[in-house]
């Protein structure tokens, strides 16, 4: 049976089991799932030839990518997958790692030391900043920029690196329910150009907070930073979030459900940089991207939405899957901070 005939069979069964869910004007992620399909093909249709952007070269491997690579997905928490494009092509993760790993380290610490040691403040510049690390009061500002992450990671419990880079590797890969491989050309590459992250641990280390040696701590960060995902992977990561840490395929809890509102409140306010509050303008979606051009955003209680494509604007986000998800989240009208879509009528 060809794969748009178990599609729409598929389709039907849902459609048929959730007559009343399909009824419901202002919904879930997928409103009703033949609109749902339409509107992701829709983005796709229409983002597909735009060509702004640039890949990152600054990591030499990820200058390798194919540029024209496009993929769109939607997951909801009771694991409905909707995608069109490369959904199958691996990237690395690259920034989106810092809430994964922001998520586990929270789990042993807790929100509040989370809270002083890193900080949730947005810095308003690039990712990469030295200067934010010289205005912040926490110096690293907040977990989803480098300096952030690269500190968070030096807070990782484990005997040794190597542990801690297996439980990262397992943590990541129930989060996507698959899984998951380090990209070695990617993390290879990364570890022989990362001298600026490398003084970023250092300048830390000299402020007091780096908690672990910098170099065990950038080496792990990049590591972290190399892991492959697809587009569909990206989007079951979000969807663990988006259904209060469990997986919507394994059912397996995951991240603790007491931490998420303050993980997705770190992605809104940091999650794509210094377009953050633009980001949250446009789209009221908590949110996080990577230069790899994964971008996946977070429908709290109903799904994530994911795109992928390698060519990035100046603040290091995909320009096809910023406009994908834009164009995806307004026309299912799914902004948080609109009243009706959080459930008042
Ligand atoms: N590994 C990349 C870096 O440290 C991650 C940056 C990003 O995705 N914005 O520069």
């Amino acid at each position: 049976m060809n794969k748009h005939v178990i599609n729409a069979m598929v389709i039907l069964f849902f459609a048929i089991g959730n007559m009343g869910f399909a009824q419901v004007k202002k919904s879930p992620v997928a409103p009703n799932y033949k609109l749902l399909e339409k509107i992701i093909n829709d983005a796709y249709e229409q983002y597909k030839d735009d060509k702004t952007g640039e890949v990152a070269d600054y990591i030499p491997e990820l200058a390798k990518v194919d540029s024209e690579l496009f993929g769109i997905c939607v997951i909801t928490v009771d694991g409905k997958v909707f995608s069109v494009g490369n959904v199958e092509a691996s990237f690395s993760i690259q920034s989106i790692s810092k809430v994964f790993t922001l998520a586990m380290v929270m789990e042993e610490m807790g929100q509040k030391a989370i809270l002083e040691k890193l900080g949730a403040e947005p810095t308003g510049l690039p990712f990469n900043s030295v200067t934010a690390i010289e205005q912040q009061a926490t110096r690293v500002g907040n977990p989803l920029v480098n300096a952030g992450a690269i500190a968070t990671t030096s807070l990782l419990k484990g005997e040794s690196e190597s542990q801690k880079w297996k439980d990262i590797l397992a943590y990541y890969s129930a989060c996507a329910g698959s899984e998951l491989f380090i990209i070695q050309d990617v993390y290879e590459s990364e570890a022989a150009t990362n001298g600026r992250n490398q003084a970023i641990a250092r300048l830390l280390d000299a402020y007091g907070v780096m908690y672990d040696d910098p170099e065990d701590a950038v080496d792990l960060y990049t590591r972290q930073c190399s892991v492959g995902i697809t587009t569909e992977q990206l989007a079951a990561m979000g969807a663990t979030l988006a259904a209060d840490g469990t997986n919507p395929f394994t059912g397996k809890k995951i991240i603790n459900p007491d931490n998420i509102p303050q993980i997705l409140s770190v992605m809104l306010s940091c999650g794509m940089y210094d377009y953050s509050g633009t980001w949250s303008y446009l789209t009221g979606l908590p949110s996080k991207s990577g230069v790899g051009g994964g971008i996946v955003s977070i429908v709290p209680g109903k799904g994530a939405i994911a795109a992928f494509s390698p060519r990035v604007d100046a603040a290091g986000n995909s320009v096809r899957a910023q406009k994908a998800i834009a164009y995806i989240s307004e026309q299912l009208e799914v902004n948080i901070f609109d009243p009706q879509s959080v459930g008042v009528k």
